[in-house]
């Protein structure tokens, strides 16, 4: 057992499939995280803090003219699994109190905040809907929802009567974690040590807080660092008492919450060996931070390796490794035949492409060299299946989507989109496609563990170069590669797409046709992700973060 007691804080978490507290990767991997402590509580002693959205992110369907729509999910499936604790805590937003009712997961050391209550008037709906959505003012409403995770986080802590030592945050959605710490922190030097000055107790507090505090950065977009005027955060209240001057110091003016999540910790990872790189670039000039080291993410095997495919790959036995992935695939293609009517052949290579709906994923990279995609759905009877969501106020992500909708139009045997990404679709498609097709421009991707899932099946990853795949690869052994991982280059896009034919016309096709070489390679792949999982991951937090905080 570790003795050093841990609050980490997401803005959500993906742990059931009907928990709707979550969107993307970012609280997928807190939800597998946490899945990986409840299965060894005694090892790892964290507990965990994120919203109750009881909206959720959001159901996204397709019309039939292509549009991308948003849509409430009805239902409350979180009764199921959450017990109230029967303690609130209060924040103040623009200045009015709002109670923040705790909720615990029955099973698990996870605490839900939650402003959902009659009370709190025009401010319940704080935690509706993940990433906002609820309010005319997004910024606003983000500030708010950052505010109940930070401040409202560290409140729960004291009204739980929980011994912590070290705080981690999952991105820099929970910097305000450190504001009220400061705050707390300062009203206990000005009753203990009245000959301090208030800049003294600001920097003992500062320096108090970063010695214990731990972040993990997520992103390598520089728009995906969310960024607000010091203003604009002491008018909704996010300052929990610090001053303009103070504020300013921690996170600049705009304040960014990366920015301030550096400054506000000692020890900093990244989520793969590359990102690291890119993260060093990005953030060289914040003066204060840590270095960063890498971690690379890990999935959670209980809940994405398939079970058949698991018992067959302990007995080393490859035949029954194969034969399982066939019945995967038999089954997510019958799920495609259910909700789109269209037939897949279980003879052809099947490619999954799930991710969210943005710019760097490259979206329609394998249309982009028409002629020679149709030569491969015409020789190869080449299929692809794609899914997944755009951000609610992301019209270029959901104009993506829209695009692969109108191509499976077009090429309605071997194109199809499914609606409703999710982890039950997830575990369907990493189990049971041929082919899990990755193709950002490097180096944006921070990790893609989606990959992780689909290597552990034996869906064998033919990827870029980029986030966790460039320390994982070996091409034609456990996977392919899509180009030489070159990037900066004005002709990145061109040459990865032609890059993406040839591999999958001289290799990858090749490869799936002669079956003994194929079995091989899928169990290459499994071996390899046994490195990718949560219980490595966690570990490297104690050992490699954890460890070199102060208690
Ligand atoms: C694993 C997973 C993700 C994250 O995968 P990426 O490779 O980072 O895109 C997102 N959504 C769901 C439902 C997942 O299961």
């Amino acid at each position: 057992m570790y003795d050093k007691k841990i609050a980490y804080f997401s803005m959500g978490s993906g742990i059931y499939n009907d928990l709707l507290t979550y969107g993307g990767g970012l609280e997928i991997l807190a939800g597998d995280m946490i899945k990986e402590v409840m299965d060894n509580q005694k090892l790892y002693p964290i507990t965990f803090f994120h919203i109750l959205w009881k909206k959720g992110y959001s159901l996204q369907r397709v019309n039939e003219r292509g549009e991308v729509t948003d849509h409430e999910p009805q239902g409350n499936a979180w009764e199921k699994y959450l017990v109230d604790t029967g303690k609130e805590v209060e924040v103040s937003i623009f200045g009015k109190p709002v109670a923040v009712k705790i909720w615990k997961l029955k099973n698990g050391p996870v605490y839900y905040l939650d402003t959902d209550m009659e009370k709190n008037g025009e401010f319940c709906n704080i935690t509706h809907f993940l990433y906002g959505g609820a309010w005319d003012q997004p910024e606003k409403e983000r500030i708010a929802q950052e505010i109940v995770l930070g401040i409202g986080g560290v409140r729960a802590i004291d009204a739980l009567g929980l011994h912590i030592d070290g705080y981690h945050y999952n991105d820099g959605h929970p910097a305000f974690v450190g504001l009220e710490l400061i705050s707390q922190r300062m009203k206990f030097y000005q009753a203990t040590e009245p000959n301090m000055t208030e800049d003294e107790r600001f920097q003992r507090a500062w320096r108090h807080v970063k010695e214990r505090t731990a972040f993990t950065t997520h992103t390598n977009v520089p728009a995906g660092n969310e960024s607000h005027s010091v203003d604009l955060l002491m008018e909704v209240g996010a300052n929990a008492g610090l001053t303009h001057a103070q504020l300013e110091r921690i996170g600049g003016n705009p304040f960014g919450m990366t920015v301030a999540s550096l400054r506000l910790a000692s020890m900093a990872n990244g989520v793969s060996r590359l990102q690291v790189m890119a993260a060093k670039d990005m953030w060289h000039w914040v003066d204060g931070a840590p270095n960063f080291i890498a971690i690379t993410n890990g999935v959670h095997p209980g809940t994405w390796w398939n079970p058949n495919i698991k018992k067959a790959f302990e007995a080393k036995d490859i035949h029954g490794v194969y034969g399982a992935h066939e019945e995967c695939k038999a089954e997510l293609i019958n799920e495609i035949k259910m909700r789109t009517g269209v037939q897949l052949r279980q003879g052809s290579m099947l490619i999954a492409f799930a991710r969210r709906a943005t710019e760097y994923k490259r979206w329609n990279l394998i249309f982009r060299e028409k002629a020679r995609f149709e030569y491969l759905i015409k020789n190869y009877d080449l299929q692809i299946v794609f899914t997944g969501k755009a951000h609610r106020h992301d019209t270029s992500g959901k104009g993506y989507i829209s695009e692969i909708y109108h191509l499976s139009k077009q090429y309605p045997n071997n194109v199809v989109f499914l609606e409703g990404y999710n982890i039950e679709l997830a575990q369907k498609l990493v189990a049971g496609a041929d082919v899990w097709l990755n193709n950002p421009r490097v180096p944006l991707e921070a990790c893609g563990t989606s990959g992780m899932k689909a290597a552990m099946n034996g869906t064998l990853n033919v990827s870029t170069l980029d986030g966790w795949w460039r320390e994982a690869a070996y091409h034609g052994v456990n996977g392919f590669n899509i180009g030489n991982g070159e990037f900066g280059s004005n002709f990145q896009d061109e040459n990865d797409a032609k890059a993406l034919m040839h591999v999958l016309k001289y290799e990858v096709l090749p490869a799936y046709e002669n079956k003994p070489v194929w079995m091989g390679m899928m169990f290459a792949s499994i071996m390899t992700a046994k490195q990718y999982s949560t219980g490595r991951m966690v570990e490297e937090y104690f050992v490699n973060l954890y460890n070199y905080l102060k208690s």
